[in-house]
């Protein structure tokens, strides 16, 4: 069972998102497992400050280095204590590399996760140099703070474990699975505001249904994801 810790100066932000919805009934399940650690409970300082003003001058200040290593330490050892490997360690940052579904796919198979979120301008470099597997952003944006960026990256992940989803290997007709977008979908009543649904879905016609769902993916990659399409394309001999 997948477990993800997350390091943050908002750790009860993250954990609401956590035990909602489908995440938190597979968590109640026993599916997966989630953790929110406080980096400040970390500082050695009286005021229990995390930050200071950068080196060399700058507007905003830097997330000291030694609060979210003593934290992710702290992290390492719990996750270690109750006999699993070394949690995969993945930075938050705006400058990491773009997070896509393979990504989410690739760290899907560790045993566990730590995700590091930053705030205020960032984090101090040495902190990173000195813990981290990976930094990962979640597109060319600047957040205030990485929490939203690690719940993202939880999300995606955690939603691919065996028994999250309802329906068992659900995610791999959906957008980004298969490099392509997923064709439009349609619910009850067949007409709505004088929109009907395409007369194929209602057909029962199984082949028919498969072959127009192909085709709107398809179109609608190429459309509006060239790139994907593209892609795609020289991947499957197009
Ligand atoms: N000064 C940094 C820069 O220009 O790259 C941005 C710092 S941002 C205001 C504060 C924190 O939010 C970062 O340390 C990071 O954890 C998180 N963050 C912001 N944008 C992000 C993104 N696109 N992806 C992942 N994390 C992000």
């Amino acid at each position: 069972m997948m477990r993800i810790d997350i390091a943050t100066l908002f750790p009860a932000l993250c954990q609401a998102f956590l035990n909602e919805s489908i995440l938190g009934r597979a968590a109640r399940k026993g599916l997966v497992e989630t953790h929110c650690h406080q980096i400040r409970d970390y500082t050695l300082n009286k005021q229990r400050q995390v930050d200071d003003y950068p080196y060399g001058g700058g507007c905003g200040m830097v997330m000291n280095a030694q609060p979210i290593y003593d934290c992710c330490q702290a992290v390492i050892a719990q996750v270690e204590a109750v006999g699993r490997p070394r949690p995969h360690i993945v930075f938050m940052t705006a400058a990491g590399i773009p997070y896509t579904e393979q990504h989410a796919k690739r760290l899907a198979g560790y045993d566990s996760l730590l995700l590091v979120c930053g705030h205020y301008e960032g984090m101090d470099e040495r902190a990173i140099e000195e813990l981290a597997d990976e930094e990962l952003s979640i597109g060319d944006y600047v957040l205030t703070g990485g929490e939203l960026a690690s719940l993202v990256v939880a999300d995606s992940v955690l939603r691919l474990q065996p028994g999250v989803l309802a329906e068992p290997q659900g995610y791999q007709e959906e957008s980004y699975w298969d490099g392509l977008l997923e064709y439009p979908q349609y619910t009850r009543p067949e007409e709505w505001r004088g929109r009907r649904v395409p007369e194929v879905l209602l057909s029962g016609h199984h082949q028919n249904v498969a072959k127009w769902r192909e085709e709107q993916s398809l179109a609608r990659t190429k459309k509006r994801r060239p790139d994907l399409y593209k892609d795609w394309l020289q991947k499957n001999g197009g």
